[in-house]
């Protein structure tokens, strides 16, 4: 980890850097400093490297919930209110297959279904859910590199009081209610990297974990990345590896879905310093909302250089300011 030096701190204007950076991402709160991050980087400098621990096979189709959100995102056919489906969705298919008796539990769109039945398809021909996902951010006009973080099957098991559920059954259909007692990723230790996100690692200059939920969209593309990041060279002429990390609890809430939840029947409050503490040895800098400012000192004393900024991202103006921030906060030496 790098050391903090006492020295003053020098602003380099973002506008003078370029950075590479590889941004990890899960969903909704990924997707949207994702989003911010691609309106001001050059698509040869972003990368960003998808969960796919959400992804399960439902209706006989392969469903990748969180790659669809960022790309969908990204191309702007995301739904503005809800963060991940299509803006102006129709539901004829899921309805009708309700009305045969068919599950309804998982929300399927008509748009949605088309990417699922495509990408189907193209699974049983042999191509791989990288290749797939190159050639259909091509079609949405997503100029920036999406990457799955593997093409290896991993899947999210939540371990709860009521036995183990897939991701997808404890988040969509129990709707986060079982009380959670531990996370597993099956398929993990087989997993490899997919191609390209190594050589991202290996060029970037930041790593970004968006403020996704810390465990069950981070920690599953950490666990297969791990050694990417840490087999990295040697800081190269002063430059180490940057590892930034935006707090996804504000106020000791989540923005959206279970994360402070999880939190707490894992025994353990929710906050910024709690995010701080999970990502401890691997993070280099720590982004915390203002409403949370009196927690710095003690994210500070976990060896993590610490950017306090308005990280609620409510608008696409609010996503950019992040990232602006964020790609700033970066490129200050301290
Ligand atoms: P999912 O896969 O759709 O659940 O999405 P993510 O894991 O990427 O995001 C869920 C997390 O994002 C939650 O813990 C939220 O608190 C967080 N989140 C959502 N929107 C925002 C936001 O605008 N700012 C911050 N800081 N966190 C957010
Ligand atoms: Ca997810």
């Amino acid at each position: 980890m790098k050391p903090m030096k006492s020295k003053e701190t020098v602003h380099r204007p973002l506008s003078t850097v370029r950075q590479k950076i590889v941004a990890l991402a899960g969903g909704v709160g990924g997707a949207k400093l994702a989003h911010g991050l691609a309106q001001i980087l050059a698509p040869e400098d972003l990368t960003i490297i998808v969960n796919t621990g959400d992804d399960f096979e439902h209706l006989g189709l392969y469903i990748s919930p969180d790659l669809d959100t960022v790309c969908y995102t990204l191309a702007g056919l995301a739904n503005p209110d809800t963060g991940w489906g299509r803006v102006d969705e129709t539901w004829n298919a899921i309805s009708n297959i309700e009305k045969l008796g068919g599950p309804g539990w998982f929300h399927l769109g008509d748009q949605d279904l088309a990417t699922h039945i495509e990408r189907t398809r193209r699974l049983k021909e042999g191509q791989c859910l990288s290749e797939i996902t190159r050639d259909f951010c091509k079609a949405w006009g997503i100029h920036h590199t999406v990457i799955p973080m593997s093409d290896n099957p991993v899947r999210t098991i939540v371990e709860t009081d009521e036995g183990d559920l897939a991701f997808q059954e404890y988040f969509v259909h129990r709707r986060c209610e079982p009380r959670v007692k531990g996370f597993r990723f099956d398929g993990v230790n087989e997993a490899e990297p997919a191609p390209g996100a190594r050589e991202a690692i290996q060029s970037a200059d930041a790593i970004v974990i968006c403020p996704s939920n810390p465990w069950v969209s981070i920690n599953p593309i950490l666990s297969v990345l791990q050694f990417s990041i840490l087999q990295r060279p040697a800081p190269f002429q002063g430059h180490p590896l940057s590892i930034i990390a935006i707090s996804p609890i504000i106020g000791g809430q989540a923005v959206k879905g279970p994360a402070a939840k999880m939190y707490r029947e894992l025994g353990i409050e929710p906050s910024a310093l709690a995010v701080a503490k999970q990502y401890q040895g691997l993070v280099t800098h720590f982004v915390m909302d203002k409403i949370d400012s009196q927690l710095e000192p003690e994210v500070k004393s976990l060896n993590m250089q610490t950017l306090v900024a308005g990280t609620l991202m409510k608008t696409p103006d609010d996503r950019r300011q992040l990232a602006e921030d964020v790609l700033n906060f970066i490129g200050t030496e301290q």
